[in-house]
């Protein structure tokens, strides 16, 4: 059997629903309409955003990119932020991360409308995520949970281990994964976790978001575990033409014969995320137009 978990697949799944979706709420609306913020020239933040943009476009969601120069001040940020929280033609805001280090990141994502925080990092949707409450949840965890759910029949007293504690994958996710209606027994580990690998080898689910090639290995992990792979890493690589390639944080070759399912780099989490974030920007345009 193939304990391959493709993202892409399931993920056109998702878009597909979307797509139809954003179809019938078009009938009688304008398109949801998704206003992205990119600050600077981060190659891997310009990609990302390429990738948001076409994905939009292709389930009917309009998209907007205001591009400002990395010289730009918190003020002048915050008050782009305003405009687009003040405009009623504007559904879903995203702000691409990281942003430049003289930016405060937690002032700009708390300066964004929660009704409007499509990327769900705003403390008021990740508060109502802690309590049960979901508004807007962020894209790669619910992405995330979408595949845990296509490859386990029930999450429910599972051993969950979450590597890497973010506010924007480990975290929520933890919430997601202990919620009364996931109900699995969840453990965070990070950098400071003393015996990782004991965490990891008593674990049935193992999610690594850390940032780091090949730090899940195929000791680590029991036999029939389920394992999703949220690292992207470069690594170099000539024979590529752009001289690198991506990796996850699984040594995925290693461990998929072991694996009742295991998601790819490329090709598992992160078309989910892009998937989950256009689902939001139709749920934003849903509430807002109600
Ligand atoms: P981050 O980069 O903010 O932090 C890394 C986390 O890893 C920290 O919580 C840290 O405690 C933990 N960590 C570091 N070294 C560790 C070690 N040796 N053992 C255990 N834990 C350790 O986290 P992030 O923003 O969630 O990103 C993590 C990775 O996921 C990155 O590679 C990022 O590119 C990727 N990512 C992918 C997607 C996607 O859509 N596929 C989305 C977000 C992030």
């Amino acid at each position: 059997v193939d304990a391959r978990l493709d993202g892409r697949a399931v993920a056109e799944s998702v878009r597909a629903a979307t797509r139809q979706a954003v179809e019938s709420f078009t009938q009688d609306a304008d398109p949801p309409a998704l206003a992205v913020v990119l600050v600077g020239d981060h190659p891997a933040s310009a990609s990302y955003v390429r990738g948001k943009k076409k994905a939009a476009a292709e389930v009917g969601i309009e998209s907007t990119v205001h591009r400002r120069a990395d010289g730009i001040s918190q003020h002048e940020l915050l008050e782009l932020i305003g405009t687009l929280n003040a405009d009623a033609t504007v559904d879903g805001i995203l702000v691409q991360l990281p942003l430049p280090d003289h930016i405060d990141q937690h002032a700009v994502i708390e300066a964004i409308d929660p009704a409007k925080d499509v990327d769900g990092f705003h403390p008021q949707n990740l508060g109502r995520l802690l309590i049960g409450m979901p508004q807007f949840t962020p894209a790669t965890p619910s992405g995330i949970m979408v595949l845990l759910r296509r490859a386990l029949d029930d999450l429910s007293g599972k051993r969950a281990v979450v590597v890497g504690r973010s506010n924007i994958v480990g975290k929520p996710l933890a919430a997601l994964l202990m919620q009364r209606d996931a109900n699995a027994t969840v453990t965070v580990c990070h950098s400071r976790t003393r015996d990782l690998a004991a965490h990891t080898r008593a674990a049935d689910i193992v999610v690594a978001a850390v940032g780091q090639p090949k730090l899940i290995t195929a000791d680590m992990v029991r036999e029939g575990v389920t394992v999703i792979d949220v690292g992207i890493n470069r690594v170099d690589d000539d024979a590529r033409e752009r001289g690198y390639r991506l990796v996850g944080d699984v040594d995925y070759d290693a461990i998929a014969p072991k694996a009742h399912a295991i998601t790819p780099v490329p090709g598992g989490v992160g078309p989910m995320t892009i998937a989950m974030l256009l689902r939001n920007t139709l749920q934003a345009a849903q509430q807002r137009r109600a």
